[in-house]
């Protein structure tokens, strides 16, 4: 079980901005741009990489639940990046697919 099982199942605090019966957004505890929120499944697929296509319509609600709250937050206009960090080289290191939703601040190209 990851650290993001206990915030779905509320057995650790987390800043939640959204839920619903598929996915849950929290407030990055570490965050890397003034808008730092991640967009969690409840369903726990570790990555990504491990997206079967039954879970095409789930990973397609997470990236319209992204772009939504990225509006409700006030950074659609302006512009902001959604990341899914997938497996050791993409940089992941929690194991339970997220998708980052980093705004408040101008990016830069390439990443690091
Ligand atoms: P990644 O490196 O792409 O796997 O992203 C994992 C993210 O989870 C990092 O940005 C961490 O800061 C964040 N994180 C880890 N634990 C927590 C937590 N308890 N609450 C909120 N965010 C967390």
């Amino acid at each position: 079980m990851t650290i993001f099982s206990k915030i779905i199942n509320k057995e650790i605090p987390a800043d939640i901005v959204y839920e619903d019966e598929l996915c849950l957004a929290f407030r990055d505890i570490s965050p890397v741009a003034p808008t730092h929120i991640l967009v969690i499944p409840k369903k726990p697929i570790r990555s990504m990489a491990e997206v079967e296509r039954e879970d095409k319509e789930l990973v397609g609600h997470l990236m319209y639940t992204a772009a939504r709250i990225a509006k409700d937050v006030g950074v659609s206009e302006a512009g902001y990046r959604l990341v899914a960090n997938t497996n050791d080289e993409g940089g992941q290191s929690v194991p339970h697919l997220h998708i980052h939703i980093l705004g408040g601040r101008s990016m830069t190209w390439p990443p690091g």
